[in-house]
């Protein structure tokens, strides 16, 4: 996800090893503590209309593509699994970084579950509650994985990898020392 998103945060954070310290960040504190509420207080509680078997927290590991994941809340139907990935925030954006996250949760979800997940729903939750339905496609998949195997290059080489400047270095933690 983070790749996805700055692909230079692969570099400092796992090549130079220099934490993100994004714990100490209010909005992060904010988003875990909204992801524990809803993992903890609403065990049982499922999206209306879908019927089926609520996980939570499940963490897996894909033995095909060497990579492991936290699923935080996915409801498994007789026919297929729908993931549910909820964002701390108002700002409907579905970023790369999202898609790669739920392509390579998708892929987690059908290799150990054994089953498809062709849709996923986005939940925005902070003054107003948005949901987002978003299919799950192969070419989603392909490019999760292709984001994996940019990341995995990153870490291997240990080369810092290009990335334009733009807005999101604004906040960027890493800013003083980007060049
Ligand atoms: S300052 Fe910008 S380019 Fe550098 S790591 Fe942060 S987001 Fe990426």
């Amino acid at each position: 996800m983070t790749h996805a998103f700055c692909p230079r945060f692969t570099y400092f954070e796992i090549v130079l090893g220099i934490d993100q310290k994004e714990g100490k960040r209010g909005t992060i504190q904010s988003g875990r503590a909204y992801h524990s509420r809803h993992s903890t207080t609403n065990k049982t509680y499922k999206i209306k209309n879908i019927q089926g078997k609520k996980h939570i927290e499940l963490l897996l590991y894909s033995k095909k593509h060497s990579f492991s994941g936290k699923i935080d809340e996915a409801i498994e139907t007789e026919n297929e699994i729908l993931l549910i990935e909820r964002k701390y925030s108002d700002h409907i954006l579905l970023e790369p970084s999202v898609k790669t996250q739920l392509g390579l949760l998708a892929i987690l979800a059908e290799e150990n579950i054994g089953k498809k997940v062709n849709n996923a729903l986005m939940i925005f939750d902070k003054k107003e509650r948005i949901e987002i339905p978003i299919k799950i496609t192969k070419k989603i998949k392909q490019q999760a994985l292709l984001m994996l195997q940019k990341t995995n290059h990153t870490i291997n080489s240990g080369n810092i990898p290009y990335s334009k400047h733009d807005n999101r270095c604004t906040n960027c933690c890493y800013r003083k020392i980007c060049t």
